[in-house]
Formats: C-alpha cells, structure tokens, sequence
C-alpha cells in the first residue's frame, strides 16, 4: 500500500505541466512573456486559429511576473464604458476556464465590497455604480449598515480615522487562484503545440523595412513576422528595442499574506481613502494589498516598513478585531502603469508588432479575455471591435481613457 502510494507520487512529480523544446529557427509567431497574458494569447492562438507553430519566450519561469505575485482578485464593476465589457467577459470565462482546461481555479465569487469615506466620494461610486448598472453588471450601492451586514467585523462608528459612509457592492467578484490560471495556460497551450522556452530573454527585435523579421536572445535568433510585447514590467524596455516609448511608469506593489484566521471575511473588501484592500482565502489567510509605492524600481525582491506599517494600522482601523495578527509572508511585484490606468492592447507602425500591457494592478482578471482577443487579432490581422479603445494612438490623440482609480478612489490631494 504504502510502495504503490510512494510510486504514484514519484510518477505524478515527473510528471511536467509543459515540455521542454529545443529553440527553433523559426515561428509563425513569437511572444515575449510567460505571464497570464502571453500564456493566454498562446493558448488561444492554438485553439481558436490553430496557429501552434509559436513560441512563448520566458527570460525567468512562467508566472514570475505580476501573474504569480498578484492577490488573484477578479471584478467587472470598472469605471468606463470602454472598459466594462472586456471586463464582464472576463469574469464569464472562468467557469468555462476550468472546465475546458480541466484545472481547479479555484473560483470563489463571493462578491466584493468598496468602501468610502467621505460624501464626495460617495458621489463619485454612485456614477460608477450606475455605470456599472447601465451596462448591465451587478453592482449596487450601499449603506454603512448594510456594508456592516456583509461584514460584520466591520467598524462603522465615528471612531475611524475616515469613518465609513458607503459602499460598493459588486456580487458577481470575488478571487481566483492565480497560480494555477498560469500553469493551466501553460498546460493548454502545450497540449496544443506551442513551446513555452523558459530562462530564455529576449534581447532585441529585427526590422527590416517597417516589418518584423525576428526577434534576439540569449539562446540564438528566431525568424518570425509577429511579436507579442506581453512583457508586464518590462513591456516599456521591450517596447523601446523597436524604438516605441511607451507611456508606462513601472512602480513596486506589495502584498502580504496572515497567518490563517477562521473565516470571517466572506467578501473582497478594498479602501481607496485608506489604500488597502483585503480578502480572506480558502486557507483562512488574510491576502491583502495597498496602493503602489510612488518610487519606480524594478527591484522585486524588497519589502518596506512604511507599506507593513500603512497596511497595519488600514486593516485595524477598518476591522478591529485583526489587532495582533501575525502576518507570514510579504512580497512584491512590478506594476506596469500608464496615466490613465487603462490598458494598451495595440499594433503599431512596425508591422507585425503588437503589444498587451499596461495592466498595472488589475491585468490579472483580464488576463484570458484579452488573449482570446489579442490571438484574434494577431491571427486576422484585424482588430476586435471590443479592443479598438485601447489602442496606443490614444495618448498621441489626446483620447485618455476614465479609468483612474476605478477600485482605489483617489482622494483630493493626490
Ligand atoms: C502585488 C500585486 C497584486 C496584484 N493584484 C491584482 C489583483 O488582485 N487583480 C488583478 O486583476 N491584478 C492584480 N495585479 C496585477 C496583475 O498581476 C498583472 O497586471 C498581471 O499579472 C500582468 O500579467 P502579464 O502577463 O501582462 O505580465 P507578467 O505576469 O508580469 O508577465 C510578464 C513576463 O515577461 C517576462 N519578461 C520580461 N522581460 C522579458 C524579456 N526580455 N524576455 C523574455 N521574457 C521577459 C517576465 O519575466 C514576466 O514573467 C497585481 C499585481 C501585483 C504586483
């Protein structure tokens, strides 16, 4: 018994999500970045078009971006009426996800809940609630009593630092699991052909007479006409080898993770007055984020006093009862911003180059929708209409897009 226990967890350890492939010479198309939104572009490539012959190119591991680093929280209550339907179809996918690449997302969609804390504010959340409404997403505006009813932990007295005057309520929200939506891309697409080649950078692109003829890397050159820039934090030094300035500040976001509480958190709860926002897992963990810090690096492996300290002091305030939590891990991970905190998901004047980036911190949830529609794209060479707002020209045309602060709502000093 115990012999066939211990020969079955051999077999499934070996046993690889993804192959391994020598790099070849050439592919149809080649993207840059093993995240959720390359891994999506692929596997769709795959499925939808049957354009196999493509390579992911990995500088690290597959997941080592934002797409293993988020806090998996998924929502389709944005701001703008550009941004909502992608958004909403994203949320639709995840069922169908989990089932077509026979996975444990882990779907949980137990709603989320946005807190405010001043009367502007709240009249700021009831156009996006009517926003949301108009387009035909749940999402419902609250009393401090009624956000008390969702979570009872909740402090809605006047002892707050930003006492709390409403919320947001958007039931269909909620968290999937993050890691195992990358691995289960990986999966799909190698199933379908495509070779993910991790430790593997990309170091330039050729052009050759306003087309793309290849791109460099450390390992040797690849032949191909199509390049997909879904590099997350490294888009804009991805961007800059075809001499394309993306408008993209990259900025440090953390994150950190309790020791595991009974469950009393049934919702994804976020503050923008506070810049915190807090959802508690499966495992009883409390997963909880902030705002970026307003310094640019690309340094990953750093955590700072202020954010443990700012977060501490959010969490308290808005949920007394978690004084005195211990919490085990904190980690960060780049965010790639741009100034109207709306994605970029567009071609160029480089024929054969495409880029899907931007996603600052919201790309998670949008990450297998936009691959469906990036690998359309790519594939017909004709942009979906659902994608045509997002284009890059949109900052040379003075077009910028309403999404800033959709989940953190800005306060009037910054
Ligand atoms: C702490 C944190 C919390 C977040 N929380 C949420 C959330 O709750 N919900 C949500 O929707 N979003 C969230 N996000 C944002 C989300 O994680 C990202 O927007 C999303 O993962 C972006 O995916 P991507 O595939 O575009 O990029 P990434 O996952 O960053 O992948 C890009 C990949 O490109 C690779 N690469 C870079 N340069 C090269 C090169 N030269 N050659 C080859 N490969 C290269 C990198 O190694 C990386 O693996 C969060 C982000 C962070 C950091």
């Amino acid at each position: 018994m115990f012999r066939e226990f211990v020969n079955k967890f051999r077999r499934n350890r070996d046993r690889r999500l993804w192959r391994k492939h020598p790099l070849q010479k050439s592919y149809d198309a080649v993207i840059i970045g093993g995240g959720l939104h390359g891994l999506g572009a692929a596997y769709y490539l795959g499925r939808d078009h049957g354009m196999t012959n493509v390579a992911v190119i990995e500088r690290r591991y597959v997941g080592y971006g934002g797409s293993g680093r988020n806090t998996s929280i998924v929502r389709s209550n944005q701001r703008s009426k550009e941004n909502i339907p992608l958004y909403d179809e994203g949320l639709k996918l995840w069922p169908e996800l989990m089932r077509e690449l026979d996975f444990n997302l882990m779907c949980f969609n137990c709603g989320n809940l946005n807190l405010v804390h001043a009367e502007a504010e709240a009249a700021a959340l009831k156009m996006t609630v009517a926003t949301a409404q108009f387009m035909g997403v749940k999402s419902e505006f609250l009393t401090p009593e009624e956000c008390k009813k969702l979570v009872p932990q909740l402090d809605i007295s006047d002892r707050l630092r930003f006492p709390i005057v409403g919320g947001m309520y958007h039931p269909p929200g909620g968290t999937v699991r993050h890691d195992a939506v990358v691995w289960a891309l990986a999966r799909g697409a190698d199933k379908l052909g495509t070779h993910i080649h991790q430790l593997t950078e990309v170091q330039g692109i050729d052009v050759e007479d306003g087309k793309v003829t290849g791109v460099r890397t450390d390992k040797g050159i690849i032949r191909t006409p199509i390049v997909l820039n879904a590099a997350g934090g490294y888009s804009p030094t991805i961007s800059s080898m075809v001499c394309i300035q993306l408008p993209i500040s990259v900025l440090p976001l953390q994150a950190m993770v309790s020791e595991p509480l009974k469950p009393f958190l049934d919702h994804v709860l976020s503050s923008g007055r506070y810049h915190a926002y807090a959802s508690q897992s499966l495992k009883g963990e409390i997963v909880t984020g902030s705002h970026m810090d307003p310094w640019p690096t690309y340094n990953t492996a750093y955590t700072s006093a202020r954010y443990l300290k700012h977060q501490g002091e959010a969490l308290i305030d808005m949920m007394p009862c978690l004084r005195g939590t211990r919490f085990m891990r904190i980690w960060a991970g780049l965010t790639d911003m741009t100034p109207d905190m709306a994605p970029i998901m567009s071609d160029s004047h480089i024929e054969g180059y495409y880029m899907d980036c931007g996603w600052g911190y919201f790309g998670f949830k949008s990450g297998p929708i936009t691959g469906r529609y990036m690998a359309e794209w790519l594939a017909s060479r004709k942009c979906p209409d659902i994608l045509k707002p997002f284009s890059l020209r949109r900052y040379r045309d003075y077009n910028l897009q309403r999404e800033t602060g959709a989940t953190m709502y800005y306060t009037p000093w910054n």
